[in-house]
C-alpha cells in the first residue's frame, strides 16, 4: 500500500509556529484509517520549539535554502536555516524508508508550501515559491500537494496504485 507523507499540523497536531493546528480533513482521516499516513512536522523534527517565531524566506524559494544561497530568517532576524534543512532531511529519510511518492503538505509554509510562499517581508505578501521541505521532496521525485489540492492528491494516489 502506498504511504503518504502528511504535514502534522493538517492532522490536528498543535505544531504550528503559533501553537495552532488545522483540520480535520475527511480525506486525511480516511488515509489515516487505511494506515497510509506518515506524519511529520519538519520544523519540529528539525529541532525548533512550539510555539516559535514566524519565519520566512526572502523571495520564497526553499530550493535556494537547500543550496545554501538563501537563509530562512525569523521575524526577529535569527537564521533558522539549519533547523529547516534538518527537517527536510528527515522528510527525505521517511520517503526512503517508506518508498513514499506523494506528500500532502500545508500550503504557504516556509517548510511545507508547495506553490506559494511569503516573500520574507512578514507583511503577508505572497510569491510563487515553495518551502524547504517541499523543495527537497520535489527534487527527490515526490509529488507534493497541499490541503487545497486533496482531489488531485487522491487522483495521483489512484494512478500509482492502478
Ligand atoms: Fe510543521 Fe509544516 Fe505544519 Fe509548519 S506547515 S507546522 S512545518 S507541518
Amino acid at each position: 500500500m502506498q504511504k503518504i507523507l502528511v504535514s502534522r499540523c493538517l492532522l490536528g497536531h498543535a505544531v504550528r509556529y503559533d501553537g495552532g493546528a488545522h483540520g480535520p480533513f475527511d480525506q486525511l482521516q480516511r488515509w489515516q484509517a487505511q494506515g497510509r499516513v506518515v506524519a511529520l512536522c519538519p520544523e519540529v523534527a528539525g529541532g525548533l520549539p512550539t510555539p516559535r517565531p514566524p519565519a520566512e524566506i526572502a523571495g520564497g524559494q526553499g530550493a535556494q535554502v537547500l543550496d545554501g544561497r538563501l537563509s530562512v530568517l525569523t521575524v526577529d532576524g535569527d537564521d533558522v536555516s539549519a533547523a529547516f534543512i534538518a527537517g527536510a532531511e528527515q522528510a527525505l529519510a521517511l520517503v526512503r524508508q517508506h518508498d513514499i511518492r506523494i506528500a500532502l503538505l500545508k500550503a504557504r509554509s516556509p517548510s511545507c508550501g508547495n506553490r506559494e510562499n511569503y516573500d520574507g517581508s512578514f507583511s503577508g505578501v505572497k510569491v510563487t515559491g515553495e518551502g524547504v521541505t517541499a523543495a527537497a521532496l520535489r527534487r527527490a521525485g515526490v509529488q507534493v500537494f497541499s490541503e487545497e489540492e486533496l482531489p488531485a492528491a487522491e487522483a495521483a494516489l489512484r494512478e500509482l496504485e492502478a
